[in-house]
């Protein structure tokens, strides 16, 4: 089974420039915003972006490729004003998605701001099945939270109770390695990887989790921080890592949203994922 690995890349200079980026950086696979991430504001693609796009994606060889929504929408929001921009966030890049031939689209699922899970979920099943019904668009993950506080969606009972309320097979999920770490699901020895998988099959199934995002991280286990760190250089360490990627896991498409410093660069954390998966032994 060939590994399906690439890192969260930007689109500075152009959308098509994250083609490029991928394929510079020896990725099967990628994410991307499809516009900056820290506006509301954003121009709309047009029909010459869009095909420039898909033709370089589609010769690239590369897939499946994942857009992940913006940093300002939030689904749970208790404030009218805010839910009702979110909301239309999301279904507009779901129209985006479709647009660039893009077949899943990650988000979060929001803070409560202090209402509570029951407010707060009421909110987020509502955006989502408002954005499933985008006719041919993606398919929507949800992606855990590291449980920071009024976070929803930090543990699986959380995702699989809002996702079996939403009731659309078009949701899937997508797993942060440092984010469920930080929330205290293990994956550094065989027997928390298993206990941890055990868990997310019994809610919500294997079979719904379409992406991983390979972190390192700088909390410890139960930590609830949000930091990402380099792979093998954080809490979860080169062995937690090649445990990893010895198990299932390792069948999904694997995007790291690894730091850039002095002390590595992607190439890096790319190189260092290919060692610790061994794949010369097979
Ligand atoms: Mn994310
Ligand atoms: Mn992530
Ligand atoms: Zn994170």
């Amino acid at each position: 089974m060939l590994m399906r690995l690439g890192f969260h890349v930007s689109i500075e200079g152009g959308l098509d420039r994250a083609v490029d980026r991928a394929l510079g950086l020896g990725c099967t696979t990628f994410q991307f915003f499809t516009r900056s991430p820290r506006m509301w504001k954003h121009a709309d693609i047009d029909e010459e972006t869009a095909s420039v796009f898909r033709s370089k994606l589609q010769s690239s060889g590369i897939r499946p490729v994942f857009a992940h929504i913006p940093y300002l929408p939030n689904l749970a929001s208790p404030r009218e004003d805010i839910y009702a921009k979110s909301v239309e966030s999301l279904i507009v890049e779901a129209g985006r998605c479709r647009f660039l031939g893009v077949p899943y689209l990650v988000t979060h699922l929001g803070s409560s701001l202090g209402t509570g899970y029951e407010a707060g979920s009421l909110r987020v099943v509502q955006a989502l099945r408002e954005a499933v019904n985008v006719k041919a668009g993606p398919t929507i993950l949800l992606e855990n939270t590291s449980g920071k506080r009024n976070d929803l969606g930090s543990t699986f009972q959380e995702m699989g109770d809002i996702m079996e309320r939403v009731g659309n097979l078009r949701l899937g999920v997508c797993m942060d390695i440092c984010h469920a770490f930080a929330r205290g699901y293990d994956a550094r020895t065989e027997d928390g990887l298993k206990a941890t998988l055990r868990d997310f099959d019994e809610v919500i199934g294997l079979d719904r989790l379409h992406l991983i995002h390979l972190n390192d991280s700088m909390g410890e286990l139960g930590s609830r921080i949000d930091r990402h760190e380099h792979i093998g250089l954080g809490a979860i360490g080169e062995e937690g890592f090649a445990n990893i990627l010895k198990s299932e896991l390792a069948e999904k498409p694997l995007i790291m949203e690894t730091p850039v410093d002095e002390r590595r660069t992607d190439a890096g954390n790319m190189r260092k994922v290919l060692e610790l998966a061994d794949l010369h032994v097979d």
